[in-house]
């Protein structure tokens, strides 16, 4: 049966997608993949392969796992997954442990990325997570990307905890496959539920390696996105204000001087600047004939008679005027144009009534 499993494979080769993907999973010296030979056949292709032959042993789905060839390896591992999904729990238990038994020969991600979530995020949905701490810890780079893609199985099912404190664990990795892994999963918390990601975000986000970071906020709109990677989401916050409507307010303390936020507005067309209604027009801002709309944060500062902040309209942000303290409300001065006065809420001892 393992031979013409093996043969199987072979016929389907392709030597040039071999190629392609032996430079693809970093198969040189020195490279996480250094040797791992490729015949270039493509994953549901493999998962076929696979299908015909569930009824293959462990032992002998141990000898394909020890094979220098990527897709018997895949195969072997799919195999596997196939098992556990038509097996009861007993036997479930034997197929999880025997694949922590052998992760030193599920040693690409592409292995580890089919097959953690499938058997070792299933079998431990309804279990103490323990192995996966274990995993994490481990000096073994694919172990420890299996502690966190097998959390994947609960995020599905919106259990995050463990996850996020598998992120944290592996959060100073050395490691770009592990940083990958990580960013993966937040996302996917995210998609989810982005509070939850955010917040975990929020108290990590300036320390996170770059990938991990880029990767975790890939679906957020824009400027969010652009905010997290200049670092700028955690020193304000929007709240209600005293003065109008919604404000902006200091999370930490600003030294005069210092910029208090940078803004993201959105660059209109001339089409669009030209067909604004009056309550968009009031979150916009003109720079040498241009128009751009506002965004959270800045299009919630409000107007001070006698202002924290200064707005840099070149460079798009404020500056801090004066000492800030936390908690402070950040406002600037902005008069409205002549004829569109309005009164001042401002509540300054300088109020001059209207803005
Ligand atoms: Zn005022």
């Amino acid at each position: 049966m393992l031979s013409s499993l093996k043969a199987e494979l072979k016929s389907l080769a392709n030597p040039k997608q071999a190629e392609i993907l032996q430079r693809f999973f970093k198969t040189g010296p020195g490279e996480y993949g250094e040797g791992d030979i490729f015949l270039g056949i493509k994953v549901p292709v493999q998962r076929g392969v696979a299908k015909k032959y569930v009824g293959l042993g462990l032992p002998k789905i141990q000898e394909l796992l020890k094979s220098e060839i990527h897709e018997e390896r895949l195969v072997g591992l799919l195999i596997l997954v196939d098992k556990f999904k038509k097996s009861d729990e007993t036997i479930r238990g034997d197929i999880f442990n025997f694949y922590l038994k052998n992760t030193k020969y599920i040693n690409n991600w592409d292995l580890v990325d089919l097959t953690a979530p499938n058997i070792v995020g299933e079998f431990l949905v309804d279990k103490k997570r323990l192995p996966l701490y274990e995993l994490a810890e481990s000096k073994n780079l694919w172990e420890k990307r299996i502690s966190m893609i097998a959390c994947f199985s609960f995020i599905r099912k919106e259990d995050f905890k463990d996850a996020l404190r598998i992120a944290e664990i592996l959060l100073n990795d050395s490691h770009d496959l592990i940083h990958k892994a990580v960013g993966w999963m937040l996302r996917e918390i995210g998609k989810k539920d982005q509070d939850v990601e955010e917040k975990f975000l929020k108290k990590h986000y300036k320390n996170m390696p770059r990938t991990m970071l880029r990767y975790s906020i890939e679906r957020f709109e824009e400027g969010k996105r652009q905010k997290y990677l200049k670092g700028y989401i955690m020193k304000v916050e929007i709240k209600k204000s005293k003065i109008h409507g919604k404000g902006v307010f200091a999370k930490k303390g600003f030294k005069k001087g210092e910029i208090v936020l940078r803004w993201n507005p959105i660059k209109l067309s001339p089409e669009e600047s030209k067909n604004l209604t009056e309550k968009q027009k009031k979150d916009t801002i003109s720079r040498n004939g241009e128009y751009y709309f506002m965004q959270p944060p800045e299009k919630y500062v409000n107007h001070s008679c006698e202002p924290n902040t200064l707005m840099n309209t070149d460079n798009f942000y404020d500056i801090a005027l004066i000492d800030i303290k936390k908690r402070d409300e950040i406002t600037s001065h902005y008069p409205n144009p002549p004829g569109k006065e309005e009164v001042c809420n401002c509540k300054s001892k300088k109020c001059g009534g209207v803005l």
